[in-house]
């Protein structure tokens, strides 16, 4: 047995709830188990709407704080996107420190899973960058409190195809916004990132006979989609400088900042990459008073948590698609609380999030 004594307690490193002072969240656990190596802190944030559901991601984290600080961030993006996507969910998420290509194991999974058990349920965890629909079946044997399993496993399968009709959704509902009119027959949009999400995206898009410009790091994809869905290759750098209606950003985050906004010349920004805005006030400010209609990512993506909500309560496809479908209504009801209360969308969209948590807290002030 460890010695308490040789923590460093009187370090001044060791101030972890003078760091969270000026937070909100509910709790957050630090998991550590020597035999297997695991290190994992789950942030739970909020869950006045239901159980806290959020992915674990497992990296390399330069500091240890970086961890924490990761897991705090994305909880409380789990628990806006749940709450705008009218679900009972609350948000939360875990993070594994390691580097995921050598450090994961059986055993330290499975040991994440017990640790996630104990939590009885306040926590469902699922895949996310750096962990694997196989690392979560490990998980399922320790609790069952786990999304994002395979078909064969009673689970919805890959969330993409769900995640890019949503993406589709909110790209007519923003057309409907800013033209009155949501057919995307004839419209010009460009993809960038025709992966998993994209390449069902241009899928929808090619079928409802739009022109479609795509960018790829992967030649192989821009071959596919050129062939099945006769769209346009362009190099990476020159999308950002295209002349068209729709730009579709389903690669990576950060991508709208102050230079590349300057550069755009569409009309609409929807598409399915997390964290697309460098900084929410400055580049959504930004984008407003440039006229261009946003669809706030953690809105138009909500599809793959939907697809996982349904597998919580259930999994039937049509129902995951249905739910789905009402992304168009939701970012709708955005662009107009931006209208109204003057702010821009992405704003708006964290508004009406916490909004309905508010109500729902008065709803289940009383027996
Ligand atoms: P993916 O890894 O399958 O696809 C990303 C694609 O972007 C890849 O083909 C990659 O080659 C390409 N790419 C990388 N850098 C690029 C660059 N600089 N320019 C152009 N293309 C580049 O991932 P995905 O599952 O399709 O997810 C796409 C985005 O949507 C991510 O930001 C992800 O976080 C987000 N998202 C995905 C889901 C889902 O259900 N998969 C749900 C919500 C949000």
């Amino acid at each position: 047995m460890a010695d308490v004594q040789t923590l460093n307690t009187h370090s001044t490193t060791f101030e972890i709830f003078a760091g969270l002072e000026n937070t909100d969240h509910e709790q957050i656990v630090f998991c550590q188990d020597n035999a297997t190596g695991l290190k994992a802190i789950i942030a739970v944030h909020n869950t006045v709407l239901g159980p806290g559901l959020g992915g674990t991601r497992m990296w390399m984290y330069a500091h240890e704080k970086d961890a924490i600080r990761d897991a705090m961030r994305l909880s409380r993006g789990m628990t806006y996107k749940a709450s705008v996507a009218g679900l009972n969910l609350g948000g939360a998420k875990a993070v594994i420190i390691g580097d995921p290509r050598t450090q994961k194991s059986e055993p330290l999974m499975r040991k994440f899973g017990r640790f996630v058990e104990n939590l009885s349920g306040k926590y469902i965890t699922a895949e996310d960058v750096g962990t694997t629909t196989r690392d979560m079946e490990y998980v399922k044997m320790e609790t069952d409190h786990v999304v994002g399993l395979p078909e064969i496993m009673g689970g919805g399968g890959d969330p993409s195809p769900v995640t890019a009709y949503g993406t589709y959704m909110g790209i007519k509902a923003s057309a409907n916004a800013a033209w009155g009119n949501d057919s995307l027959n004839g419209k010009s949009i460009a993809v960038m990132g025709i992966g998993k999400v994209g390449m069902h995206l241009v899928e929808y898009l090619h079928k409802e006979g739009a022109q479609i410009y795509v960018s790829d790091i992967n030649d192989s994809a821009l071959k596919e989609a050129a062939n099945n869905f006769n769209a346009i290759p362009v190099s990476g750098e020159d999308m950002v400088d295209l002349n068209v209606d729709i730009f579709a950003p389903c690669a990576l985050g950060g991508i709208l900042n102050s230079d590349t906004i300057e550069r755009l010349k569409c009309q609409i920004i929807a598409g399915a990459a997390n964290n697309q805005l460098e900084d929410e006030l400055v580049h959504g400010n930004l984008l407003r008073s440039k006229g261009i209609y946003y669809a706030p990512d953690f809105v138009i993506n909500a599809g793959g948590l939907i697809n996982v909500y349904s597998e919580y309560t259930g999994y039937i496809r049509e129902k995951a698609f249905a739910q789905t479908e009402n992304i168009y209504n939701t970012i709708l009801n955005i662009y107009k609380t931006s209208a109204d209360e003057n702010i821009n969308t992405q704003m708006a969209a964290i508004a009406v999030a916490e909004k309905r948590i508010q109500d729902m807290m008065r709803v289940h002030s009383t027996y």
